[in-house]
């Protein structure tokens, strides 16, 4: 295998320690099963492909979360070829597009979705991408001593597409140098280690199933569990497992003899999710067997879930309040990242620097500035405010070996999005985020951490996001409103359930401040809430413009397979 840092890192794990476990069966899979089956599954792309020389090219693939993606995943790499992930909950003509936009020369699948790839091979597609079904891998092989070459990595790569919040997904090009950045930035913030268990629940075509939760963890050496898809009750009760004695847990489960590897019992230490995973969570928690309950708060109490991430969106301080209450102290550690930079900035590992509604610092290699979005000058340190006093508002620009090389085949959009550096320093362009915010003073003990894994980074003011440039500020009468400020307000109302705050098209205002709202159930049981009643419970929580001027109760807000909003088909659909 060429002398990739990742399999360097594999290869000097402990061989006898589990890599993968599949939640729902038991089956385990020890790292030093795993370089063999990646060489073994990497000639066989070859042998499909005809050739070895198949650096660069594009390896599309349908595999469920499993210990064979993980295996394909990096076999993908060794071949020095490119992997693109595919969802399999993507509809046939999405994964049409991908696999013509993506130029791809194999599509492999795993048994279980050879009948999609079959549909999607079937369809008129622009390209012929050879197709490889790949057998079910059998672990429990021998151990075996895999080669690492001196060869450079070649093209070695992912490609992921963006979740297509605001427009057509983006192919996403990340060289396995970008990856690796991203994973020795986050294995030093995060401190991943040996000992850290991971319960992975996320689909594996995004960054943040792929690189936070898979990729870094191979890195430390971290045994990966996957429960996917996502259900609330099958988490509480696999993470409540090593919590309960053994006939508890058969006791409530009548097809236990059928599953009897499950749950697995060892102790969850590490969990990364979605915002509204963790409402789900809460949410289902209230409904559980009061053993279960006790069980579950000692399973997420700090002492045994070491680190619990929210990141993806924003995370509403009620849900970050929630679970800190219901695990006695587990304080929700918020990031903000996204595909073309991966995770970019982070609250801190100390308590005391996970304030309410920061994403804290730039990580480790990730340099960051804001950019005045009226005055396009550089938010210097100490001029955060303008001469009146007010906060400035910035664009995130980001730079750094985590940054990714190149929107796939659009030149025009990778221009766009790059700026050149006015300060004539040589250490590259400026990615544009898109995202704006504010920066301010670290608050309490924050910022203050003396761990050698802090201190370099997590220091200085704080980021606070605002919100996507082009969907969540809002600008009405003069004045910039963000979306995820209102909505932050909004959902620590007993009556709203869900919120999106957007720009509602106004001809006097310019743009007047929307709400699109879920109501709760329990609070508001006739379903009856006017803007009024919305004005009259804002006030005093929210300066009189931010408040919302429209108001629209529905039944459903439409989110993507990552929990986001598509605010401007959203304010269309609703207030057309
Ligand atoms: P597309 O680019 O296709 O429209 P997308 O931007 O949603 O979709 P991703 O790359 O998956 O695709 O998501 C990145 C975006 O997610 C960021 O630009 C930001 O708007 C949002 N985001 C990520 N983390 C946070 C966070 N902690 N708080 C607020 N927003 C966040
Ligand atoms: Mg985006």
């Amino acid at each position: 295998l060429p002398r990739l840092p990742v399999f360097e890192a594999i290869s000097r794990h402990d061989p006898d320690s589990t890599v993968v476990i599949h939640s729902s069966s038991g089956r385990r899979f020890k790292y030093g099963e795993l370089l063999g089956d990646v060489r073994k599954t990497r000639n066989r792309l070859y042998e499909a492909a005809g050739r070895d020389d198949i650096d660069g090219e594009r390896i599309a693939f349908l595999v469920e979360n499993s210990y064979d993606y993980v295996v394909t995943f990096l076999a993908i790499l060794a071949a020095k070829s490119i992997a693109v992930p595919l969802s399999p909950a993507f509809p046939a003509p999405e994964l049409q597009y991908i696999l013509n936009h993506s130029e791809a020369l194999m599509l492999l699948s795993s048994a279980k979705f050879a009948p999609k790839a079959h549909e999607v091979l079937k369809t008129e597609l622009d390209v012929e991408p050879a197709y490889l079904q790949l057998s079910k891998f059998q672990g429990g092989a021998p151990h075996e001593r895999v080669i690492l070459e001196k060869t450079g990595p070649g093209s070695a790569g992912l490609m992921l597409y963006t979740s297509g919040t605001t427009n057509r997904p983006k192919g996403v090009l990340l060289p396995q140098s970008v990856i690796t950045s991203q994973a020795r930035s986050l294995l030093h913030a995060w401190e991943y280690s040996p000992s850290d268990h991971l319960l992975h629940v996320l689909p594996l075509h995004h960054i943040h199933g792929t690189i936070n939760a898979l990729f870094t963890p191979l890195f430390s050496g971290s045994t990966i569990e996957f429960l996917f898809p996502f259900n609330a009750d099958a988490v509480w009760k696999r993470l409540a497992a090593p919590f309960l004695t053994p006939d508890q847990t058969l006791d409530r489960d009548p097809d236990a003899s059928s599953q009897s590897a499950f749950p697995p019992r060892e102790k969850i230490t590490f969990f990364t999710v979605v915002p509204t995973v963790y409402s789900r969570l809460l949410t289902t928690h209230k409904a559980l067997p009061l053993d279960m309950q006790s069980a579950t708060r000692a399973a997420i109490s700090p002492a045994n879930l070491r680190l619990a991430i929210s990141g993806s969106a924003a995370l509403p301080t009620p849900i970050k309040r929630a679970w800190s209450d219901l695990s006695g102290g587990n304080v929700l550690l918020e990031r903000f990242g996204m595909t073309e930079v991966g995770m970019a900035l982070s609250c801190g590992l100390d308590v005391a620097d996970r304030v309410d509604g920061s994403v804290g610092w730039p990580l480790p290699g990730v340099e960051a500035r804001l950019v005045d979005v009226d005055t396009h000058t550089v938010i210097e340190k100490g001029h955060e405010r303008d001469a009146d006093g007010r906060e400035r508002v910035g664009e995130i620009q980001l730079r750094g070996p985590s940054i990714f090389a190149e929107y796939w085949r659009n030149p025009e959009a990778t221009a766009k999005e790059f700026v050149e550096s006015k300060d004539s320093d040589t250490r590259g362009l400026w990615f544009k985020t898109g995202d704006v915010a504010v920066r301010r003073p670290v608050e309490g003990g924050a910022g203050r951490s003396t761990a050698a894994s802090q201190k370099d980074w997590a220091r200085g003011d704080m980021y606070f996001i605002l919100g996507r440039r082009s969907a969540d500020i809002i600008k009405s009468g003069g004045e910039k409103v963000s979306a995820l400020e209102v909505e932050r307000e909004m959902l620590a109302l007993p009556q709203v359930a869900e919120v999106a705050v957007l720009a509602v098209p106004s001809g006097k205002w310019g743009q007047k401040v929307g709400a699109v709202v879920i109501l709760d159930e329990e609070f508001v049981p006739d379903g009856r809430w006017t803007p009024l009643d919305m004005r009259r419970a804002l006030k005093g929580r929210l300066a009189g413009y931010k408040i919302p001027q429209v108001l629209k109760v529905v039944k459903h807000i439409p989110r993507n397979a990552m929990g986001k909003i598509n605010k401007k088909m959203l304010v269309k659909d609703v207030f057309a």
